[in-house]
């Protein structure tokens, strides 16, 4: 199974410092549903892992939370591709739990779901915590320079085997061209 696993905010969507709080602020990123649409046509299993502290803060709950994947997904759809799950992590920074991000928990947990080998999965990250958490994990690292992107590529802590790309579809045009 080719198995590729997606930050959302900054990453599919554009992020917001005072979180996604409605399907109205959802937006995506110019090609990223594009992108999607095409790697689900070549085969691909799209998985979101996300950080919801928003959740936890107590700015959504998980019903908005789901409306708000709800107008994700239809979008997807209306692209010509599909998530085949979204995992995310509605705890609080403090909450000290295993699934929030840097922490490899939602990355082990999907690929337990999916019977996929770690070392196959790649995932798409705009911050530096996704990428640690898939390297926690021992997959493989992708940063996009939308979202947080370009401060998290001039970051020291950028894991030294990132593949770095301009946006998802650019990740897109590159999976599919080998
Ligand atoms: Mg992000
Ligand atoms: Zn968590």
């Amino acid at each position: 199974m080719k198995l590729l696993i997606l930050d959302r905010d900054g990453v599919i969507n554009e992020d917001r410092p005072d979180f996604i709080k409605s399907p109205d602020e959802w937006i995506p990123i110019p090609g990223s549903l594009e992108a999607i649409g095409e790697l689900t046509r070549a085969g691909w299993t799209i998985v979101v892992a996300t950080n919801q502290s928003c959740i936890g803060r107590g700015i959504i709950d998980i019903a908005m939370l789901n409306n708000i994947h709800a107008k994700m997904h239809r979008a997807v759809v209306n692209a010509g591709g599909h998530i085949d799950a979204i995992f995310f992590c509605p705890h609080a920074p403090d909450a000290g739990c295993e699934c929030r991000k840097p922490a490899p928990g939602m990355v082990l947990d999907i690929a337990r779901r999916f019977r996929v080998d770690i070392e196959d999965c790649m995932m798409v990250g705009d911050s530096i915590r996704d990428l640690q958490s898939i390297v926690a994990a021992g997959g493989k690292p992708i940063l996009v320079r939308t979202g947080n992107g370009r401060k998290s590529e001039a970051s020291a802590d950028l894991p030294p085997d990132t593949w770095v790309f301009d946006d998802l579809a650019a990740v897109c045009d590159a999976l599919l061209a080998n």
